[in-house]
């Protein structure tokens, strides 16, 4: 399968567990909340979104099975296997744009200098962090500390994972 460099998402309430994980690696990602099928579809059709759902009966919508949507039928209930099989099956990159997105409402993050987040991050952080992003929109501050190389690792970790799928 081609690779799909730039690849943007939206990930049925089902799945909604990849959102985070797909915003980690920085992959602009829409978490669908709703429970009409059609305007999900309508979202991703316009915003040009590869959909990602356990529903089947998404994947017999004819915008789906003709092509002009791509849609991909996450096949287990386990996250880790979840966020594999993403990967394996559209060959995303892990390590793709990290620190880019806002985990929390996939916001693409503003950089903030060390004056600018001053006492907004805890003292340790402050004196051992150089590199900030901020949200616009929620306004978390992100640095490169241990949460994010924890994160990072735990994907590898789910690519090497060879679990049992039910
Ligand atoms: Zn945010």
């Amino acid at each position: 399968m081609r690779q799909i460099s730039a690849a943007r998402f939206i990930v049925d309430h089902n799945v909604g567990k990849l959102a985070k994980w797909l915003r980690m690696m920085g992959y602009d990602t829409l978490f669908f909340h709703g429970e009409d099928d059609s305007s999900m579809i309508a979202t991703a059709l316009a915003e040009n979104r590869v959909i990602l759902t356990r529903d089947t009966h998404v994947m017999e919508r004819r915008l789906v099975t003709s092509g002009r949507l791509k849609a991909v039928l996450i096949a287990c209930e386990t996250p880790e296997l979840q966020i594999k099989q993403v990967i394996e099956t559209l060959s995303l990159d892990i390590r793709f744009k990290p620190f880019s997105i806002c985990l929390e409402c996939n916001q693409p993050l503003v950089e903030r200098s060390k004056e600018q987040v001053g006492e907004r991050v805890p003292p340790y952080v402050f004196q051992t962090q150089q590199q900030y992003m901020e949200c616009p929109a929620c306004n978390r501050i992100y640095w490169r500390g241990t949460h994010w190389q924890a994160m990072t690792r735990r994907l590898e970790e789910f690519m090497s994972y060879k679990g049992e799928e039910k």
